[in-house]
């Protein structure tokens, strides 16, 4: 790679107004700055810059218009109480955004310094993060083709930008537990696929069966596996977790599943509450079972946005399943406030997680 250790910084002279904590609500508004990097094959990764946030310019040919070659990464910037500004797992971040790369055949940037150059955009920009409580910096990493070509191939260039968005507390009213339709006949993934990437074309694939679900009064879509139709794979754009007889479980990364940093932080943290936990195949039918057993305890989805959403009713064919009688619980409740309190820094963080400014 060439020449990535300097970052030219142009800075905007017509900086925006902020907006107020009413407006915030999630990615709607954009800081001033945007970080911004080219590749070719004559010259690796290079011209990384930080400019005024503006529209970009592609050739109506550019492949990513066509072929859909492109990754996304979705992380936050949180401020303490103190002032400080602290990131969750960033390196986890990038680390993923190059395991997506590679599957879209995009060439891998170097993770640390994309770090150092997301430090740099944080830095200039960071009275855009706002302070109150539930808020934060949503931050958008992500790469795409440029190369004005009609042919099916990878791309022989592409940009690498990362854009920051200031977003309001997700649940301004208290969380409320949501209701899921169970998919029986769109699929989001199959193994072998690019589920396991976070790339486009797998959030287009599931806008359907979206809509559909939402006309029908459901806010997600509990996905099954795209081959059986019986193994419990993701929430909407979330991992899944049930609490069944006093154990958490979630489906096993198998492939099709998007390995979640929430979810592996939730892991980590039921392991050290001593809460029995197992990541193995589930099927729809044992969660049924199991709610007209009465065990089932809890549900909930797992992602950066959110953070958790737990479940409050699900429908699965004839079947309506209401899950603690469509409130929080317990468990979830625990892990909400224990994950935000550490990205927030008003929990310790023992695990090594936060990464400071
Ligand atoms: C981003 C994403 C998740 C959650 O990942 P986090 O790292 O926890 O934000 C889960 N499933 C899908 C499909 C996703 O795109």
């Amino acid at each position: 790679m060439s020449s990535t250790n300097t970052i030219l910084t142009q800075l905007t002279t017509t900086p925006k107004e902020k907006p107020t904590v009413e407006q915030l609500g999630f990615g709607k508004h954009f800081t001033d700055h945007m970080f911004m990097m080219d590749y070719t094959i004559e010259q690796g990764w290079h011209n990384a810059r930080i400019i005024p946030y503006q529209p970009i310019s592609l050739d109506p040919s550019a492949m990513i218009f066509h072929y859909g070659q492109s990754v996304f990464e979705g992380m936050k910037a949180y401020k303490t109480p103190a002032g400080d500004v602290q990131l969750f797992r960033p390196e986890r971040n990038f680390k993923r955004l190059n395991i997506s790369n590679d599957r879209l055949c995009i060439p891998a940037i170097d993770e640390q310094f994309a770090l150092d150059a997301l430090k740099q955009l944080l830095s200039i920009d960071k009275d855009w993060i706002p302070s109150e409580p539930g808020t934060s910096l949503y931050i958008r990493p992500y790469t795409f083709a440029t190369e004005p070509f009609l042919g099916v191939a990878p791309a022989k260039s592409y940009h690498f930008i990362i854009i920051m968005s200031p977003v309001g507390a997700y649940y301004s009213e208290g969380i409320n537990p949501v209701k899921i339709l169970v998919e029986k006949q769109y699929v989001r993934a199959v193994v072998g696929g690019t589920g396991e990437a976070k790339t486009g074309g797998n959030y287009a694939n599931g806008l359907k069966a979206q809509e559909i679900a939402s006309k029908e009064g459901y806010s997600q879509i509990l996905w099954l596996d795209g081959k059986e139709n019986r193994y419990i794979e993701e929430v909407g754009s979330m991992n899944i977790f049930f609490k069944i007889n006093g154990k958490v479980i979630t489906p096993a990364l198998n492939g099709s599943i998007l390995a979640g940093i929430t979810r592996d932080s939730m892991l980590h943290l039921l392991k050290s509450k001593n809460i029995d936990v197992e990541e193995r195949r589930i099927t729809i039918d044992e969660v049924v079972q199991a709610y007209e057993e009465g065990i089932l305890e809890e549900a909930f989805g797992t992602g950066t946005a959110a953070v958790i959403s737990p479940i409050g009713q699900l429908k699965w064919q004839d079947t309506e399943l209401t899950v603690n009688d469509g409130q929080i619980g317990e468990v979830t409740q625990m892990l909400y406030d224990t994950l935000t309190g550490i990205q927030n820094g008003t929990v310790e963080d023992s695990f090594g997680w936060i990464v400071k400014l």
